[in-house]
């Protein structure tokens, strides 16, 4: 019998039909007059970081830099976040729960909004590796770099050795810094999840390519 593997999952666009940023960013800027234009631009910097053409330091820095994150955004954030989970991880919320125990969430967003989240799949809250943030004198919120360990280059993949995951693991995500953790060698397979977008040099690389949560689990 195959020893059953630690799931590991991405967050934007794999449990969840958004990337967070993006949400945010439409609730920070809700009223600021140059609003679409710095929400295309913020979009633009997402897929960027995502298809590999910027770093992810750069990326998640230069969104941050746009957008004056305060406490009171992340209630409305993560209500968003948790009416818009891909429609087969929904569904299949009881399937994860059941199996919790195995199930990791991995994210180059933050934990204050990832693990209210993902708690309304049943997973485990205290099983997320992801950034934090840290007020500021002037009572915004930004990246604590003492404490944000996927906020770098292959940080994802550094973070998941140093949390000493069982083996096997299975990394499932769509954008090319999941894929990263399977090139650097802390995971034994990666799934290309594209039930929510397809990045075809994500998919290309994949060990599988799967579009419903069924297909995954399907692959352990
Ligand atoms: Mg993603």
């Amino acid at each position: 019998m195959k020893p059953s593997p630690t799931w590991i999952f991405d967050f934007d666009s794999t449990l969840v039909a958004a990337e967070a940023l993006d949400e945010l960013a439409e609730i920070a800027l809700a009223g600021d007059a140059g609003r679409e234009t710095r929400l295309a631009r913020i979009r633009e910097i997402t897929a960027m970081g995502m298809d590999g053409r910027m770093s992810i330091e750069r990326s998640l820095g230069e969104r941050l830099a746009m957008l004056a994150l305060r406490p009171h955004m992340l209630p409305p954030l993560v209500d968003r976040l948790a009416a818009r989970f891909a429609p087969s991880v929904w569904q299949g919320r009881a399937r994860l729960a059941a199996m919790a125990e195995r199930v990791w969430v991995v994210s180059g967003g933050f934990h204050e909004w990832v693990e209210p989240v993902i708690a309304r799949l049943g997973l485990r809250t205290t099983q997320v590796i992801a950034n934090r943030l840290r007020p500021t004198a002037s009572g915004l919120l930004e990246l604590d770099p003492a404490a944000s360990p996927c906020a770098v280059d292959s940080g994802m993949a550094t973070a998941i050795e140093a949390a000493n995951l069982g083996r096997p693991r299975v990394m499932v995500g769509d954008g090319m810094t999941d894929w990263r953790v399977r090139e650097l060698g802390a995971c034994e397979r990666f799934v290309c999840f594209t039930e929510v977008v397809r990045r075809d040099p994500v998919a290309s690389r994949a060990d599988v390519v799967a579009g419903s949560l069924d297909d995954v689990l399907a692959t352990g």
